[in-house]
């Protein structure tokens, strides 16, 4: 991509109430834009990063059999009050607006009291309970696992923290369906191991950790935690295996000794990336979800439902990976595998950008005419790992100058030797 073309710019400052570290360098970079309080717009170079993040997640969940599919954001009254989670206060609701024209303006006040009808779905495990029950009939039927990646909607009370924590916000799904409460334990190690994985690309360490269950379930849930000084949450874990506790459900102090080896408990903030919940029979039995076992008997289905936040993600990448400068993104997360800036208005420049092209590099290419400073400095806060610099004095050492983000090393490589 050309940056000419790139609608969005830099910009120096930002508004006094971003103070978290990812909200000034998303905003700053020109990855994402504050529309209102928690919410936010991914612009082209954060949107790229998503989609990293997307295809890692869904390289992951495809791997472990799941099976991508796409959920409405208006979820209709009936399926939360059979859940009893109509008036949780969590959501936001939706009111027609012929359902409001029909009102006498006096009442119009009271509309979203009396004519609540959907409510912008927070989460899916009754949408998905409801639709399952369409096809599961036997035994034969399950396990089935299946997952989405959809804005999700919650009315936080004071949105704060950037993208750690927004009213509308992206999220990966992940639910599913067994026959009995071992099949979703054998699985719910399965997805343990998924999630591991998927945070390890995105270069951070999770902690798997016992917490609550929340809203959805009377259980334990298992909560994925990176340690972070901003993060909302405080567990203890152990020094030495990394054993985890969340403080909401923990009995342990710090300085006790863990649970699972001779190492000692710590605790720390720490933001939560992950949550998994194994869900048991509470959905299938309020939704009537069963199915026929091999002797004929009826059973009900026991559920697991899985999350990871994209946003939450994407902003705790950027928590963890920066200096003074800007953002240092991992490559597998970058917007684009090499940033290349031509200087000197070279002409030689736009040649190797369109043979990068041509062998399918992804390449944000410096274009603009604008000062050497201007270039460096946005290369800096854009974070791209690899920085090619396209001038007079890099040709005349024979190619192009390499530089890594999180180095300050540079190299000189052969122009034909760039796209290796
Ligand atoms: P929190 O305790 O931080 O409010 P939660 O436990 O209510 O989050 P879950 O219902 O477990 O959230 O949602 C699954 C995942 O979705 C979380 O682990 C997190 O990554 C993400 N997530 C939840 N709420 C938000 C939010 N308001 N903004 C961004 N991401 C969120
Ligand atoms: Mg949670």
């Amino acid at each position: 991509m050309r940056q000419s073309k790139l609608f969005t710019k830099t910009q120096k400052t930002v508004s006094a109430g971003e103070t978290s570290k990812n909200a000034q360098l998303l905003t700053r970079g020109g990855f994402i834009y504050k529309n209102s309080a928690g919410i936010y717009t991914y612009l082209p170079l954060g949107w790229r990063v998503i989609e990293k993040l997307s295809n890692i997640i869904r390289e992951e969940m495809n791997a472990i059999g799941s099976v991508e599919m796409f959920m409405p954001a208006l979820v209709s009254k009936e399926y939360l009050q059979a859940t009893d989670r109509w008036d949780k206060g969590v959501g936001f609701k939706v009111v027609s607006q012929t359902d409001l024209d029909k009102l006498q303006a006096p009442i119009r006040q009271l509309a979203d009291k009396l004519q609540e009808e959907y409510v912008l779905g927070w989460t899916h495990e009754e949408v998905i309970t409801v639709i399952a029950s369409n096809y599961v009939n036997s035994y034969r039927d399950l396990p089935f696992f299946t997952y989405q990646i959809q804005t999700k909607f919650r009315n936080e009370k004071r949105p704060k923290s950037g993208l750690l924590r927004g009213r509308e916000f992206m999220m990966k799904d992940l639910y599913s369906f067994h026959t009995d409460q071992k099949d979703l334990e054998c699985f719910y190690e399965v997805v343990k191991f998924a999630y591991l994985r998927i945070f390890e690309r995105c270069g951070l360490e999770a902690l798997y950790t016992l917490a609550a269950g929340g809203d959805f379930t009377e259980d334990y849930t298992h909560e994925f935690q990176v340690l972070a000084e901003v993060g909302e949450d405080s567990i203890l874990y152990c020094n030495k295996c990394k054993y985890a506790e969340n403080k909401e459900v923990s009995k342990l102090k710090t300085g006790d000794k863990c649970k699972e080896c001779n190492g000692k408990m710590q605790s720390a903030n720490s933001i939560e990336v992950g949550n998994i919940f194994p869900l048991g029979t509470k959905y299938s039995k309020a939704l009537n979800l069963k199915y026929k076992d091999e002797d004929g008997n009826e059973k009900q289905v026991v559920m697991g439902s899985y999350g990871i936040g994209l946003g939450r993600l994407m902003a705790t990448i950027v928590e963890k990976y920066n200096d003074d400068k800007g953002i240092i993104w991992p490559s597998s997360v970058a917007p684009f595998g090499m940033h290349l800036l031509s200087l000197d208005k070279n002409k030689d420049a736009d040649k190797i950008y369109q043979t990068l092209i041509e062998k399918g590099v992804q390449v944000l290419y410096d274009d603009r005419d604008v000062s050497v400073g201007e270039k460096f400095a946005d290369a800096d806060l854009i974070g791209i790992s690899m920085r090619a610099v396209v001038s007079e004095k890099s040709l005349k050492k024979g190619g192009v100058e390499i530089k890594m983000r999180d180095s300050d090393k540079e190299e000189i490589i052969k122009i034909d030797d760039l796209s290796k």
